[in-house]
């Protein structure tokens, strides 16, 4: 099949609904990017702008696109094996991965079960945590809790541990009730107080505490300290509750570390995996765990884990996720370093502006607040972005919260020009124009 990319607008707008997109202002906007083609940190579109990919492809593409080697692993894998899913049989690519991942997690972390993204990955932990402690001898243990802000996926049980106001308020009616701690970002020492509140009233009820460790993503890239990922470990070791590191945005060396844990030196019970696991091709997941749980499954069929989806163990998904794991090496786990010091000039010459809060870094990420209102509704966000892609760069603004989240591969060339982008659009939007906004 070829691609008419001149009529896919037209043909977008007849039939596709478009994710976290406000409907009438998608319909009423001019402009809209085709995305013809891509190679590594470039975006390639229809026009025949070639512009830099500044959000990794809402996160995934961290090696860039169609990386040679994930390419060739993938290829290769079509031709040999697409899919068997490992129900009733094993193929090599899920035991080869499975191992490698263990290889290389925080020790203790011992077994792993597949799934497809991100918000599986978060299901198969809440729903291991809640079934270990069901047939584990506290049945009472029915409950979790989950951090204001935290963002883990957008199925129910996800959205249950999550807590985005805005994107959760209206599904709480379908929702299992959590325990709510503070959000990190704000003050960690209340935070961890309140979760150490809520752990000795109410340990007996709760089967494990939900983390994005170091960065809550979505909630606008808020930072905490390693010290809290460690104090809230020792709180749930206190309490023999569960710890579930959700990784999905800061594993796999967006940090500069294969696992995020490690950095903050804990094992957690259960660590999540997805986003650019499949080698950013293939949506594809990963939930590790320790032995304890994986016995507290082992004993008569009715202790079986009933869970499972069709595309368990993708030997695709596979595939991509072993080169992922080959490709991400010290050399480019230090290439990590020297972005984030590129991003850190960035953010000096935002700062520079005078219109940004907060500016911080944390390996290849770096985001800053505008001081406008609407949060994540904020109108500055997609104007933005149009300015930015106008100047070379494709962003995806959180609202108010400006980021640049860029492949990992990326050279120093592209990201200058990522980094002037945005901020020529930040100049743009908020210095140029901001008389207009405030007459
Ligand atoms: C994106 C994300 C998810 C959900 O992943 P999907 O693949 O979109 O389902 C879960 N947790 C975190 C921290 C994420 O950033």
């Amino acid at each position: 099949m070829t691609h008419d990319p001149r009529g896919a607008i037209e043909l977008d707008r007849a039939f596709v609904w478009h994710p976290y997109q406000p409907t009438d202002a998608w319909l009423g906007r001019t402009g809209i990017p085709v995305v013809v083609g891509a190679q590594g940190e470039w975006l390639e579109l229809a026009d025949g702008r070639r512009v830099v990919d500044g959000f990794s492809s809402w996160w995934t593409s961290i090696l860039g696109h169609s990386h040679p080697r994930v390419v060739a692993a993938l290829e290769a894998q079509l031709r040999r094996l697409d899919h068997f899913p490992i129900a009733g049989a094993v193929t090599a690519e899920s035991a080869e991965l499975a191992a490698a991942l263990v290889g290389r997690a925080p020790a203790g972390l011992a077994r792993a079960f597949f799934s497809d993204d991100g918000s599986t990955a978060v299901e198969v932990a809440v729903r291991a945590a809640f079934q270990f402690w069901q047939q584990n001898g506290a049945p009472g243990r029915t409950t979790f809790v989950s951090f204001a802000d935290a963002y883990h996926g957008d199925t129910i049980g996800a959205v249950s541990v999550g807590g985005v106001e805005l994107f959760h308020r209206m599904w709480g009616p379908l929702c299992f009730a959590t325990l709510r701690a503070p959000a990190p970002a704000a003050d960690e020492d209340a935070a961890l107080d309140a979760l150490g509140r809520l752990l000795a009233s109410d340990a007996d009820r709760v089967a494990a505490v939900v983390l994005e460790p170091l960065v809550q993503g979505a909630a606008g890239m808020r930072f905490h300290s390693p010290e809290f990922v460690r104090g809230v470990r020792e709180l749930c070791d206190g309490a023999d509750v569960f710890l579930i590191a959700d990784e999905v945005f800061v594993g796999l060396g967006r940090l500069g570390s294969v696992f995020a844990s490690s950095l903050a030196g804990v094992t957690p019970d259960f660590v999540c995996l997805a986003k650019g696991l499949g080698g950013g091709a293939f949506p594809f997941a990963a939930t590790l765990t320790t032995e304890r749980v994986f016995d507290g499954f082992r004993g008569g069929p009715e202790r079986t884990f009933f869970y499972g989806h069709s595309f368990c163990g993708n030997p695709m998904g596979c595939a991509g996720a072993l080169a992922t794991l080959e490709l991400l090496d010290d050399t480019l786990l230090e290439r990590v370093g020297a972005i984030e010091a590129q991003l850190r000039v960035w953010l000096t010459a935002i700062e520079a502006l005078g219109v940004a809060r907060a500016p911080r870094a944390r390996g290849a990420l770096a985001a800053f607040d505008l001081d406008v209102p609407g949060g994540y509704l904020a109108d500055a966000g997609p104007r933005i972005a149009a300015a930015a892609l106008e100047r070379g760069a494709f962003v995806r603004p959180l609202g108010s919260v400006v980021y640049l989240a860029p492949p990992l591969t990326i050279g120093d060339d592209a990201l200058a020009v990522a980094c002037d982008a945005v901020t020529d659009a930040v100049r743009a939007v908020c210095v140029d124009e901001a008389p207009r906004n405030h007459p």
